[in-house]
């Protein structure tokens, strides 16, 4: 740009999805409009995080001697609202490629349907959402940025925007480096030009922002990493405090862990688990991790490689003096210190949650529930603490009543005195396994049995096997234990009777089942499928199903319960007329009935062409 072009505003639009976060975040009914002081506060905080670090490693830089800070000025006649920091500032194409573009789609999609809901749009959820920046048009109709970045060779430039669907960029007067924000307040929020108003706001969360921060002429923080203090210096409102600072989380941490590791390995660290997941947790890959400090110092915030993946839903810091402060990222990344911090954190994370799980079991289960269907994937992943996690699995059971869980080695405890195997059996939910025919007998029988219900452990179970000298058994397959004496005193067809009608069922059909025979495990139902000895256990065949379209699942053994009346009335069809076609046609309305039960039905359709028939039949 030359001398002539200064002072052209350049117009820019927003993109489409800007456009409808700024609407909805514009015409939303909102709680905590204040948040909008914290958005702006930790961005100067991140913006002089990243100037010091730069500063480390680059000698070419604006005004190095410049002193870090955070200024907030307020002016009440104007009802004006400033805030300037000395950071990284941002260059023209920042200006447009990150303040004017946003978030991920699931934070657009969130805020949609709060809206469809016409529900109020929690400005402490803000934050969650990357939106930070905006939230400052819950106050103000138009927003200015006055910026000089870094680079000596830099320009300085001026943004605006009235939050409609424009903003415009111009170059102005050199300033210094940082960036200064102001605008003013609506009628409505004339508050936030009051010192006192915006002290009391940001006073408790200030005294962990890492750089001196004014407002008017009063440094209203005293700057102490939390995390270089003692422990027992440290009440738990500071510690849910820091951690609120640190995730934008409005609820407090469900717990933390304070680490000072010295030794061949030296580090400091500072971990949160939180209450819940943040919606889109599961589907979205965050960028954010743990974040890493080298002797005070902030030099990245997503350190992924502290963690492993089973536990990324930790969150905190890592300060350790074994790093050099030039450190890269790529260094980071290779960096075998940053694995033994890794192993020593896991290790930490696993006592917590056995701590927990033994001294309060509410809080360990609030986890599991929240968090357990990516925990567990440690069990595949992690193979040197499989053992403590498989302890710290948890299922629910047929023996507990919905929504209390147990452990494996709750289980056995309970298990019968012959009983040699742990039971299990999968499905949607708790509700459609209780209607499953397969569990009739165990439920008659008293046999505990644990209920898969998570899509998760499709891939966990098969790698659990066996739990203390135990093998986990799906109670869907043929070779489940089932004792005679039990099930012995039921009234059955006679033994040639049901020879004859199982032979029909073989001779029709023929290659669709592995066999037919006669059941021991049914009470209330007439039929059930389950999988022969050669199947791969029905959680395993699931697994297959999934990495494997193509993969096709072992064929059944239908089981008959030969004390049922329908049974019994076929057996006596048989008798009387073998070539009654209701017998035909009763014997694939029930194999296809046992399959659509199982989920594997092909041919609906013909199934509920047979139904209609039937039917017809009964009502005419
Ligand atoms: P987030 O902080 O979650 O990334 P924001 O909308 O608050 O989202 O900010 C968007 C981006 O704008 C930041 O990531 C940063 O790159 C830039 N930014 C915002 N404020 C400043 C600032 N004071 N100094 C330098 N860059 C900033």
């Amino acid at each position: 740009m030359n001398e002539s072009e200064k002072n052209i505003k350049e117009n820019f639009e927003y993109k489409a999805e800007m456009k409808q976060l700024l609407n909805i975040i514009i015409h939303s009914l909102y709680t905590h409009p204040e948040v909008f002081m914290r958005e702006l506060v930790s961005n100067a905080s991140d913006a002089l995080n990243k100037l010091r670090f730069r500063r480390l490693t680059d000698s070419n830089i604006l005004s190095p001697e410049l002193e870090l800070s955070i200024r907030i000025s307020l002016d009440k006649e104007n009802m004006t609202f400033t805030i300037e920091d000395t950071g990284i500032g941002m260059a023209r194409e920042d200006l447009i490629d990150k303040i004017g573009t946003v978030a991920s789609s699931g934070t657009i999609e969130f805020l949609k349907n709060l809206k469809d809901e016409q529900k109020s749009l929690d400005g402490q959820l803000i934050g969650q959402f990357g939106v930070g920046f905006y939230s400052v048009f819950m106050v103000t109709e138009q927003i200015t940025i006055d910026t000089r970045s870094v680079d000596p060779e830099g320009k300085s430039y001026r943004w605006q925007s009235e939050g409609d669907d424009k903003f415009t960029i111009e170059e102005i007067e050199e300033r210094q480096r940082g960036t200064r924000i102001y605008f003013k307040l609506r009628e409505d929020y004339k508050q936030y030009c009051d010192e006192f108003q915006v002290k009391s706001v940001l006073k408790k969360y200030s005294n962990f922002v890492d750089f001196p921060l004014f407002v008017g002429d009063e440094e209203i923080n005293k700057v102490t990493a939390l995390w270089h203090r003692k422990k027992d210096d440290i009440k738990v409102e500071e510690y849910n405090e820091f951690y609120k600072y640190l995730t934008n989380d409005f609820e407090e941490p469900l717990g933390h862990l304070h680490l000072a590791i010295e030794g061949n390995i030296n580090f400091k660290a500072l971990l949160f688990v939180p209450q819940t997941a943040p919606p889109s947790f599961f589907r979205e890959t965050s960028d954010k991790s743990l974040h890493l400090y080298s002797k005070k110092i902030f030099i990245q915030d997503d350190a992924k490689e502290l963690l492993p993946d089973y536990l990324k839903f930790v969150r905190g810091i890592v300060d350790t003096e074994d790093l050099p402060l030039n450190v890269s990222r790529e260094v980071t990344q290779s960096s075998p210190l940053m694995t033994k911090i890794k192993n020593v954190l896991t290790g930490k994370i696993l006592t917590l949650f056995e701590e927990w799980a033994v001294n309060d079991k509410t809080k360990y289960e609030k986890f599991f529930k929240n968090f357990g269907s990516l925990f567990k994937t440690g069990v595949n992943s992690d193979f040197s603490n499989k053992d403590r996690i498989v302890e710290l699995y948890r299922f629910e059971s047929s023996a507990l009543p919905k929504g209390e869980l147990t452990s494996l080695k709750e289980y056995c405890s309970r298990m019968k005195e012959n009983q040699k195997e742990i039971y299990y059996i999968s499905g949607d939910t708790r509700d459609s396994i209780m209607k499953n025919p397969n569990i009739e007998y165990f439920i008659a029988q008293n046999l505990e049995t644990l209920f898969i219900t998570d899509p998760v452990d499709i891939f966990t179970i098969p790698y659990l096997h066996v739990y203390d000298g135990k093998s986990l058994k799906s109670i869907e397959k043929a070779d489940v234990q089932i004792s005679d004496e039990s099930q012995q005193s039921r009234d059955r067809i006679n033994p040639e009777m049901a020879t004859s009608l199982i032979a029909l069922f073989k001779e029709t059909l023929g290659v669709q089942v592995e066999d037919v025979i006669e059941s021991k495990r049914l009470v209330e139902s007439a039929a059930t499928l389950v999988v022969g000895q050669q199947g791969l256990d029905v959680q395993m065949e699931k697994m297959m199903q999934y990495l494997d379209k193509e993969f096709t699942v072992s064929k059944r053994i239908l089981e008959l319960n030969t004390s049922h009346p329908l049974i019994k009335n076929l057996s006596t069809m048989l008798i009387a007329d073998a070539s009654n076609p209701v017998l035909l046609r009763s014997i694939w309305q029930i194999y296809e009935g046992a399959l659509l039960i199982e989920g594997h039905i092909k041919n609906p359709s013909e199934f509920v062409a047979r139904m209609t028939e039937f039917m017809t039949e009964a009502t005419n």
